[in-house]
């Protein structure tokens, strides 16, 4: 079986958002691109996520084309695969149904720059695509423009997407833009929202697009 260290790596990310209450069921779909060989291991559709096994994953190319595995791959597999074509330094794709993320897709708000973290770690604010249908060319499309010089994109009336240069770097920018959704939510009831200053914002920026310059 090939990349049984990836493999094992994707199944307990998922074992990981569902403990954490990140992602639920059926939902949400996890890969990683094996650089050397233009490969993508990527979670099959239909399963339980957080009972997959090393074996039930997919092995693919970056057109889609079956390298090893038995099940259908994600429905979203068009998103992962034109997210790694688009970016090349980017390994790993998280999409996860988060509930606050998810409660902003339907309202279809941004977050803007609140926290320094976000921008250190997310890349600023976070943006909405336009609504696309699940599984589309379309969709995929979207969340690439939505993506553009940040790690996670909120995909409307749906979910959130991650990326990173590793899963693990993914899997953090996952549970930080969920922590910053609440965040948002909670203060948006308590009333008028601060920003991070502009030039805060700018500095921040700089440092972030730093850490994804390395490799
Ligand atoms: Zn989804």
């Amino acid at each position: 079986m090939m990349y049984r260290e990836v493999r094992e790596s994707i199944v307990d990310v998922l074992r990981f958002l569902e403990v954490k209450g990140l992602n639920y069921g059926r939902a949400g779909n996890v890969s990683v691109r094996i650089p050397e060989a233009n490969h993508v291991v990527i979670t099959p559709s239909g399963f339980l996520k957080s009972a997959l096994k090393p074996e039930d994953l997919i092995v693919i190319d970056l057109n889609g084309g079956l390298i090893e595995g038995s099940g259908k791959p994600s429905v979203e597999t068009p998103m992962h695969l034109t997210i790694y074509r688009r970016f090349s330094k980017i390994n790993a794709v998280i999409h996860a149904h988060a509930p606050y993320t998810t409660v902003l897709a339907v309202v279809r708000e941004p977050i803007p720059p609140l926290i320094e973290e976000m921008v250190l770690r997310v890349g600023g604010d976070v943006k909405v695509t336009k609504y696309a249908p699940l599984g589309t060319q379309e969709l995929a499309e979207e969340v690439v423009k939505a993506l553009e010089g940040r790690s996670a994109a909120i995909i409307a009336n749906h979910g959130v997407v991650a990326v990173g240069k590793n899963l693990q770097e993914a899997t953090e920018v996952l549970e930080l833009v969920e922590k910053i959704a609440q965040i948002y939510i909670h203060a948006k009831l308590l009333g008028k929202i601060e920003t991070l200053p502009q030039n805060v914002v700018e500095y921040l920026k700089t440092l972030y697009i730093k850490t994804q310059n390395t490799t």
